[in-house]
């Protein structure tokens, strides 16, 4: 395998977290510097496994697509309008499967639409004949009449058709939850780096899937400070960072997800659940509040200008 680089200079976590097709369209990308850092980073591996999930309980794997409207034509990325529409009209839906925080839809012609949800998109599945909102940005109607909404409040949503998927998503790293993602996989990925561990972490191209929420979680649980350089961790750090970044994000997709708000523009599942993960949080947005383990005061500080929740006395800023 190559040695995965990017500069240690870079502290945005942009570009590297979208595949070339939703880049490329977007050029030049969203707007202010935080609106797009928010955006690649939510929602999370545990939020968009529960979409996925809830997609494939609706029964959309084996349904076949009968009619496609675009209400927004920047969500459909590296097609015009037009012949996404025909591209996708009459398809089958084979399989529906997640990499990293995309969701991909094996179509019946051997081509993949991947979703990324950016920070406010959701599906919503709708019976037959309700008319789409003003937020709903692509409407997919089924043979059965039953519609697939794609609501985006903010538009940051993108979705793409390509032949080949693996050349869209081949910047990322391994999947956390894989069982190929060991201690050794993790401990090479941060191996040499000078980077500060928190931005690695939130890097796609580093481990997939992860943001703010479960980067400040997992760190919290191995107690290593978010702007510890990721070459100093010691291996009994990585081990220890290994198994919270698996137990926290295995413990956010089993309650399915993380929601933060109230409004519109929070997760909420297909069936229009809200995630559950939110009361189980450690150390996120907890900010005053005693630390789990060990009862100091959570603070807020800022690592490469992403918010972030540290125990001072847990988290030691230099290597123990
Ligand atoms: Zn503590």
């Amino acid at each position: 395998m190559a040695a995965y680089r990017t500069p240690d200079s870079s502290v945005n976590d942009s570009p590297a977290d979208i595949s070339p097709c939703f880049y490329l369209a977007d050029h030049p990308p969203l707007g202010g510097t935080n609106e797009v850092r928010y955006a690649l980073d939510m929602p999370e591996l545990p939020e968009v496994e529960t979409v996925v999930r809830g997609l494939r309980a609706a029964g959309l794997e084996g349904a076949r697509i009968r009619e496609v409207r675009v209400r927004w034509h920047r969500t459909v990325s590296g097609l015009t309008p037009a012949a996404f529409v025909r591209a996708l009209r009459g398809r089958v839906i084979r399989r529906l499967t997640r990499r990293a925080k995309y969701i991909v839809a094996e179509l019946d012609n051997n081509r993949h639409m991947l979703v990324h949800l950016r920070m406010t998109g959701q599906f919503r599945l709708e019976p037959p004949g309700t008319r789409a909102d003003l937020h709903d940005r692509l409407v997919l109607t089924l043979a059965d009449g039953r519609q697939v909404h794609f609501h985006d409040t903010r538009k940051f949503g993108r979705v793409c058709l390509t032949d080949d998927p693996r050349r869209h998503l081949a910047t990322l790293g391994p999947e956390p939850l894989a069982r190929a993602f060991t201690v050794a996989v993790l401990r090479q990925r941060l191996a040499g780096r000078r980077r500060k561990i928190k931005p690695l972490l939130l890097d796609q191209g580093c481990v997939a899937g992860l943001g703010n929420i479960y980067v400040d979680e997992a760190l919290w649980q191995a107690c290593i400070h978010p702007a510890r350089r990721a070459a100093t961790l010691s291996l009994a750090e990585v081990v220890r960072l290994h198994a919270a970044i698996r137990a926290v994000l295995r413990r956010a997709v089993a309650a399915g997800g993380t929601t933060l708000g109230n409004g519109d523009t929070n997760f909420y599942s297909v069936a229009g659940r809200r995630g559950r993960n939110a009361d189980r949080l450690k150390i996120f947005r907890r900010t005053d509040l005693p630390c789990p383990r060990c009862s100091a005061r959570i603070v807020r500080i800022v690592v490469s200008q992403r918010g972030t929740h540290v125990c001072p006395r847990c988290q030691r800023a230099s290597p123990s």
